[in-house]
């Protein structure tokens, strides 16, 4: 058995996994792939201490880290269920979707998340050239630029205030007949003299040059008429979803699933921890799911000193 088995290889499993091969103890790291949803960024602008790298090459310096400390990196590999200890002291097990099973003393969940796509033509073609999924993120790089927010949420609302201190004009669609963020939130939208927004409005396609994106269309529910506003950047702000399908009835989740933790990262279950965007966490961003990482990995050693001698 390990004495840390990490599941989940992006950001946070891999700052846990470093943490914790530095403390000399057998560290495992099972994950679909390694690096996470950081392989699916083009630029990335906001590490501390890195001016600016991509994500290709981000993730494969986390795995050469990781790598390098000797842990047991076990790619393709699907958490299917998690079996809490028995008694006091027991082992957690994970079980795997192809059938496999691993045994740890102490295990970290690092699933991660995925954003809600919208489905409609032109969002795969012109992911990273135009179509966005974080504000943070990617917001500054449309300064004095047109975009959309799809999405009236609070996610949405907040990226449309805060897309509006950066960006030249921000147009906000959302599909039912109001915005449901909170008041305070839309309050505030509509005190700014650069944000549009249509409600009662079905985002139909992201249309583009070939290259990148230079517009978007939207059927207004109500009139029938079909709309189309030109502009340079569009965020879909329609949901995270956590990657804690596979925790129901074993981890407690909160009512939008993702896996309730304390200061230190721990679960409701002793020996199991959590951190980055699969977690209560705020923010889901590479440094504070790093940092999360980093605080599981200490958290369960401090977990593993304590346990008793056998
Ligand atoms: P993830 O990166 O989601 O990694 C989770 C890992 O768990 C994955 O490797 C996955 O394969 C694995 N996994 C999932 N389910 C299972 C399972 N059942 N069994 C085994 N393994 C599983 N943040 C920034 O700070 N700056 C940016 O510029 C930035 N740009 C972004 C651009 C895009 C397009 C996207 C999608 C996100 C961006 N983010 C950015 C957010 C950032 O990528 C995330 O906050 C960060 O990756 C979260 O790290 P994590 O380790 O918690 O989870």
């Amino acid at each position: 058995p390990y004495d840390v088995l990490i599941v989940g290889g992006g950001p946070a499993g891999s700052a846990a996994a470093v943490y914790a091969a530095r403390k000399g103890i057998r560290t495992g790291i099972a994950t679909g792939r390694m690096g996470g949803q950081v392989n699916d960024t083009m630029s990335i602008e906001n590490y501390i201490s890195v001016l600016e790298t991509d994500g290709p090459k981000f993730s494969s310096a986390l795995e050469a880290q990781v790598r390098h400390y000797g842990v047991d990196i076990m790619t393709q590999q699907e958490a299917a269920q998690l079996i809490a200890p028995s008694a006091p002291g027991e082992l957690v097990e994970v079980k795997f979707a192809n059938g496999g099973s691993l045994k740890s003393s102490t295990v970290i969940l690092s699933t991660g998340a995925r954003w809600r796509n919208v489905n409609v033509p032109g969002e795969e073609q012109y992911k990273n050239a135009g179509v966005n999924y974080c504000p943070h993120c990617d917001g500054p790089l449309y300064k004095g630029k047109r975009v959309a927010v799809i999405g009236g949420g609070n996610s949405g609302v907040e990226a449309a205030i805060d897309l509006a201190g950066i960006v030249q004009h921000v147009t906000l669609i959302e599909f039912a007949n109001q915005l449901k963020a909170d008041a305070v939130l839309v309050n505030k939208l509509n005190s700014l003299a650069n944000v549009t927004v249509h409600v009662n409005a079905q985002t139909t396609e992201i249309t583009g040059d070939g290259k990148k994106v230079n517009g978007i269309s939207f059927k207004d529910r109500v009139s029938g008429e079909d709309r189309h506003v030109e502009l340079e950047g569009v965020f879909v702000q329609i949901g995270l979803v956590p990657n804690t399908e596979w925790l129901k009835g074993s981890v407690e989740l909160s009512r939008f699933g993702e896996i309730v933790v304390d200061a230190h990262g721990r679960t409701n279950i002793p020996g199991v921890f959590a951190g980055g965007d699969a977690t209560t966490t705020p923010f889901k961003q590479i440094v504070i799911a790093a940092g999360d990482g980093a605080k599981c990995a200490l958290s369960a050693f401090d977990y593993l000193i304590r346990m008793p001698v056998a």
